[in-house]
């Protein structure tokens, strides 16, 4: 945390460029159906606002991939964050070019400006150093509030910063790294992660640096069934990964060197099919019929997790228990998301699926954080720098 971050500076009368993540998903008539990310963000804006800045926006929106997708504009964002801020904001059908740098020179103070889809050209995911010079040339300094691509090496993270300075935090993005830096580095114990998610693969990084911070590990979704599988389990046609069994064991060792405490399911709900009319049962975790697939955690194992968490004083999670989008294979994780929410600890969720499923449970304002980066948060759990906080301005 020895970054600068918007309140440590003046921003009086300075135009100020900020990276927001307005990636807002759309439903099928082309309305934003879910505006938390520009909500995520309000705080930063006004308190630009309020100390006089002139506040110029950028974002991405979706993977055009240097190509001009009507679909994929900001114009909608404009709209709502116009009302949702009650002024004006000036849209613009570009992020360069001369009418963009005219209506900047013309920008007053309090003026809000949000400027196209930067993915509309691909210098921005190729971090090019021209393109990000001249989106760089808009402003006088630059505040990143774009937790959620703070992993990715970009002209507007991370290319614009070797051309402005200070380069600072908003204050979401003060918002993610002290709650996690609060979790990781300096936890009150005992600390608990939850790993779930389709596979072991994806999480191995994360499941490494973990084994060396927390006291207990919960382990559920997909990918536990390699880990089964790799201690001698039948599995049945649950998801497996055969190239990470030896990686799961490894991990299992690993815990068990360093004394941490990982649990594994004792049961589960099984099926024929990822179906919806599927007929399922539940099962221990020792008599997963051949030909089924384990789709969900059990009762026994909600149990036994609830107790596993019921001393926690720091929690931290990531990844559904089971295939939740299927109501059938849902109770696990909205069991866990009970737990969780009830426990005495600071808990901490992230990665997309894991907050979809604590809101459907109505239990988010329980927990004390959910964050709103899915790659990136998972990235903090592998232990990695994240390039777009890197960069930003030191104390
Ligand atoms: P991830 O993106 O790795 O966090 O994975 C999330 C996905 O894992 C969700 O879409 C779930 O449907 C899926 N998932 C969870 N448990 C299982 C399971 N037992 N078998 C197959 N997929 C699962």
């Amino acid at each position: 945390m020895n970054k600068l971050f918007v309140d440590d500076i003046d921003v009086k009368n300075k135009r100020v460029l900020v990276r927001v993540d307005f990636n807002v998903p759309f439903d099928s008539v082309g309305g934003i159906s879910d505006d938390t990310r520009i909500r995520a963000v309000l705080p930063t804006i006004n308190y630009l606002l309020d100390e006089g800045a002139r506040v110029i926006l950028i974002s991405h929106m979706g993977r055009p991939k240097g190509q001009r997708d009507p679909k994929l504009s900001l114009a909608p964002v404009a709209k709502r964050l116009q009302r949702l801020l009650q002024k004006n904001v000036l849209f613009l059908n570009d992020c360069l070019g001369d009418e963009v740098k005219n209506a900047v020179e013309k920008m007053q103070q309090e003026d809000v400006v949000l400027l196209e889809n930067l993915r509309y050209y691909k210098e921005e995911a190729q971090n090019d150093p021209g393109f990000a010079r001249q989106l760089a040339g808009l402003a006088d300094i630059f505040v990143n509030d774009a937790f959620a691509t703070a992993h990715r090496k970009h002209a507007s993270n991370v290319g614009v910063t070797a051309f402005l300075s200070p380069c600072v935090g908003g204050f979401l993005m003060k918002k993610e790294i002290t709650y996690f830096d609060k979790a990781m580095e300096n936890p009150v114990r005992p600390f608990v992660a939850i790993l779930g998610g389709a596979k072991v693969s994806g999480k191995i990084e994360a499941l490494k640096n973990l084994v060396g911070k927390v006291d207990k590990i919960i382990i559920g979704g997909g990918m536990v069934f390699t880990f089964l599988k790799s201690i001698g389990h039948e599995i049945g046609k649950s998801l497996v990964e055969e190239n990470m069994l030896d990686m799961a064991m490894d991990i299992l060792k690993l815990a068990k060197a360093k004394g941490v405490k990982l649990y594994l399911p004792i049961d589960a709900v099984v099926a024929e099919a990822i179906d919806p009319r599927a007929v399922t049962k539940i099962v221990p975790i020792q008599e997963v019929p051949p030909n089924w697939l384990g789709l969900d955690i059990g009762p026994a194992s909600s149990t036994l997790f609830a107790e596993v968490l019921a001393n926690a004083k720091t929690i931290v999670w990531n990844g559904p228990m089971g295939v939740f989008e299927i109501d059938a294979f849902s109770r696990g994780t909205y069991a866990m998301v009970n737990a969780v929410a009830n426990s005495y600890a600071m808990t901490i969720v992230g990665g997309g699926d894991t907050d979809v499923a604590v809101h459907r449970v109505g239990e988010s304002y329980k927990i004390s954080y959910i964050s709103t980066g899915g790659g990136a948060f998972l990235e903090l759990l592998e232990g990695k720098e994240l390039p777009g906080i890197a960069v930003l301005t030191s104390k």
